[in-house]
Order: structure tokens, then C-alpha cells, then sequence
């Protein structure tokens, strides 16, 4: 490594107003992990959640039993879904309050929220779903699984896996059949950053609704999902939310759907009164009607302690550190990993990316492994590619630089 790397590395990190942020993830708990690259795919977790899960245990849900769910300091147990669903939208998405619930994984209120938005289209003639083939493969999945359920067709714009989905692409594809257009806001493969706004006008132009998976958005890139007037969108929360492996997802209904567009999984959770215990389903008026069964009150603790970081450190400046995380790692991929045939498949300019980048070689599978071994940890994404994903409150340029570097020592002696 030269010393111009390794000064510019110390300069960017002496001049990050978010670099005391990193303190307060629980580093320590993985001493032979140098440069932790997959911030993307797994939060590290926070000293904080380490305590809260523990006195969540001992005294919400050990001391209050099943009292909690009705009482407790934050609002009994049954409120976390609208509350914390809440939080993100007021933190992370730009949403309002009332539009936005934790429950379930992400796969599945995709389901129900894919459903419930072809159902609606149905019922007017629409019987096409417009998506890409590089879109996330659960939600490619999920989609085939409602289309033969339903009998709709599934109209498939080909994207390029270097890039991503363009407001173009999508013009030439919806019409009067399309009942609705879905797509990552940023791609998982190549970590492009798809005009949201513009292709949620086009989508809804031609009278469709769109649904945005924003799992690599939410909690990298500033999200304005009210003025942007989506319709619904869905994401996880252990990816930037740093909520932990498995944690809930959340869900976003806009206002002007509630009440109309209806969800296929009618559990007691969701319904209208849920202690009423009468007969006949009848959904909660509000945005609890995307809620199916007990929700999964555990996970949330993290969740809480993540948002709660990113609303101290705010959006703004966690995407202005994303983005020159992410141009130091492509200027040291330009200069020291290119010389040995190592290509860039991420979108160059800072407003079309999000937080990762992906580099490709062809033996980049086996190299990823020799990368673990030293400590490097990024991952791997078929056919060739190693994604770096470079979370802005727990990842520093210096570790950015350590795994470049690491990877360089690799590739030009392989
Ligand atoms: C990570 C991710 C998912 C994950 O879905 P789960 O149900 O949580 O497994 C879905 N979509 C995209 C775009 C993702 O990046």
C-alpha cells in the first residue's frame, strides 16, 4: 500500500462527521474481521442493542408478561407495528405517519402487497405486472408464484445487471393492461440508483400502481416516498437499519389506499378489533390491515436502536459519506485492481448509485473465500461478482482501503 492511499484513507476519516458513529457498533466482537465490506447484506450491531435486548427480556417482557402488550414504556407491544413503522417513515422514507407498519419478512408483504395491488387491477381490466430480470430473485419468485395464481401476465423488461432500470425502459412497457409496475430503487447486483420519482410518474401515467422493494435504499440513500407519491413499497431492516439477521420488514400503504386495495393473508392481527374475537373478517381501517398474525415484537428491540442512530445521524449525511465511500473504493479499484483485470459493474456517476459496488473478475468466487480467510469480508454474487457494501456509520475509509488493498495482494498474484 502507498502512503498516498493510506494519507488520503486518514484524511477522509479525519474529515467525516460521522466517523464517531462507528464507536457505537459492538466491533470488538469480531477481532479477526479487518474490514467488515457487507454492511449491505448484514448490519453490524450496536453496543446499544446488545443492552436493549437484554433489558427488553428482563424487563418488558420478563417483568410485564403478557401485561406488555396492552403496557409497557414505549406503548404497549401492540402499538410497536404502527409506531416503529412510524419512526421509519419519518426517518428513513419520507413518509407520513400512518403508512407505514413492521411485520413479517420482506418476501412476504411483497406478497401481500403484490397481491392486493393486482387484485385491484384486475377488478378494472389490468392483467399485467410489469418487472425486471434483475430484479431481487425473491421478488422475481413471489411474482411467478401471484401470476399463475391469478392468471396474469407477467411482462419482463430486461435489464442490464451492470446498471439497472431506467424511466425509458418502463415508459415503452406499461399500458392499459399494466395493474402494476415493481422494482428495486436500488439494485441488489450492481447498486444502481433508479429514478424513483420519474418512473413512479410514468408508472402511474398510465393508470398503474407502483411498488418499490427498498431494501439497498432504505437507510443509504434519501427517500421522499410521499412526494414522490408512490403507492407501496416494501424492505428489510437488517440491512443499513442494522435490525439484525431475520429482523422484521416494513411495509408502506399511502393514505389514499387504505381501505381500498385489500391484502389476501385477513388474519385476527389485521382485523378491525382483534380482541373482539367475533365472526367475519373485517380489516383495521388504517394500515394495521397489512398486519396477518402476532407481530414479531423481539425483533423490532434492534430495529428500534438502529433508526433511532440513523435519526441522530440523519439521511443527508449518511448519503454524503455513502457517496464518497463509494468513490474512494472505485478510484482504488481503478488504480490498483484494474491493472489486473478486475472490471467495475457499477454505475459510475455518484447520483445514479446507491451504497455498494460490485466488481467482477472471473475467479472472484474463490477469491472471496481467500478474503474471509484473511479477515476481508465481503460477498460474493453470482456469476462473478464481489459486492462491497459500505454502511456509512459503521464503515470507515481506512477499512475501505484495508480491503482493497487485500484484495489487490489476491488478484495480482493469482
Ligand atoms: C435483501 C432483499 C430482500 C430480502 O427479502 P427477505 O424476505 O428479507 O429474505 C428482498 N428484496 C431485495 C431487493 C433485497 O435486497
Amino acid at each position: 500500500m502507498s502512503t498516498q492511499h493510506a494519507d488520503r484513507a486518514a484524511d477522509l476519516d479525519a474529515a467525516d462527521p460521522l466517523a464517531s458513529f462507528r464507536d457505537e457498533f459492538l466491533l470488538e466482537a469480531a477481532p479477526g474481521v479487518s474490514a467488515y465490506l457487507d454492511g449491505n447484506s448484514l448490519g453490524r450491531p450496536l453496543k446499544a442493542t446488545a443492552t436493549e435486548v437484554d433489558r427488553f427480556v428482563r424487563r418488558e417482557w420478563g417483568g410485564r408478561l403478557i401485561q406488555g402488550w396492552t403496557e409497557d414504556e414505549h406503548g404497549g407491544w401492540m402499538d410497536w407495528p404502527t409506531l416503529l413503522g412510524d419512526q421509519i417513515g419519518r426517518v428513513v422514507l419520507g413518509a407520513a405517519a400512518g403508512q407505514t407498519v413492521v411485520a413479517d419478512s420482506t418476501t412476504v408483504l411483497f406478497y401481500k402487497l403484490v397481491r392486493a395491488a393486482v387484485d385491484a387491477g384486475l377488478a378494472q381490466g389490468r392483467d399485467e405486472v410489469v418487472c425486471d430480470t434483475d430484479n431481487f430473485p425473491t421478488d422475481r419468485f413471489v411474482l411467478e408464484g401471484i401470476a399463475a395464481e391469478r392468471g396474469v401476465r407477467l411482462r419482463w423488461i430486461e435489464t442490464d445487471p451492470a446498471a439497472g432500470i431506467t424511466a425509458e425502459q418502463v415508459r415503452a412497457a406499461v399500458g392499459p393492461r399494466t395493474a402494476l409496475a415493481t422494482f428495486s430503487h436500488v439494485a441488489y447486483r450492481s447498486g444502481h440508483l433508479a429514478d424513483a420519482a420519474g418512473i413512479t410518474r410514468v408508472v402511474q401515467d398510465a393508470g398503474a400502481l407502483v411498488l418499490w422493494d427498498l431494501c439497498h435504499s432504505a437507510g443509504s440513500v434519501e427517500l421522499a416516498l410521499d412526494s414522490w407519491g408512490v403507492d407501496l413499497a416494501v424492505g428489510c431492516s437488517y440491512k443499513y437499519l442494522n435490525g439484525g439477521p431475520g429482523a422484521p420488514a416494513f411495509g408502506y400503504l399511502a393514505t389514499r389506499h387504505q381501505g381500498v386495495l385489500r391484502q389476501p393473508v385477513q388474519g385476527w392481527m389485521g382485523h378491525a378489533d382483534p380482541f373482539a374475537m367475533g365472526q367475519g373478517y373485517r380489516p383495521d381501517p388504517g394500515v394495521r390491515q397489512l398486519i396477518s398474525g402476532t407481530p414479531p415484537i423481539v425483533g423490532m428491540v434492534p430495529v428500534r436502536v438502529g433508526v433511532e442512530q440513523l435519526e441522530r445521524a440523519g439521511i443527508a449525511a449518511v448519503r454524503q459519506k455513502s457517496v464518497l465511500l463509494t468513490q474512494f473504493a472505485l478510484d482504488l479499484a481503478d488504480e490498483l485492481l484494474a491493472p489486473h483485470g478486475v472490471q467495475v459493474a457499477t454505475p459510475r456517476e455518484a447520483a445514479a448509485r446507491g451504497g455498494h459496488i460490485t466488481l467482477r473478475r472471473s475467479d472472484f468466487r474463490e477469491v472471496t473465500q481467500k478474503l474471509w480467510a484473511d479477515g476481508v469480508v465481503p460477498d460474493f454474487r453470482t456469476p462473478d461478482g464481489i459486492r462491497l457494501g459500505l454502511a456509512p456509520l459503521s464503515t470507515s475509509f481506512g477499512e475501505v482501503l484495508d480491503g482493497i488493498v487485500a484484495l489487490q495482494q489476491i488478484v495480482k498474484d493469482a
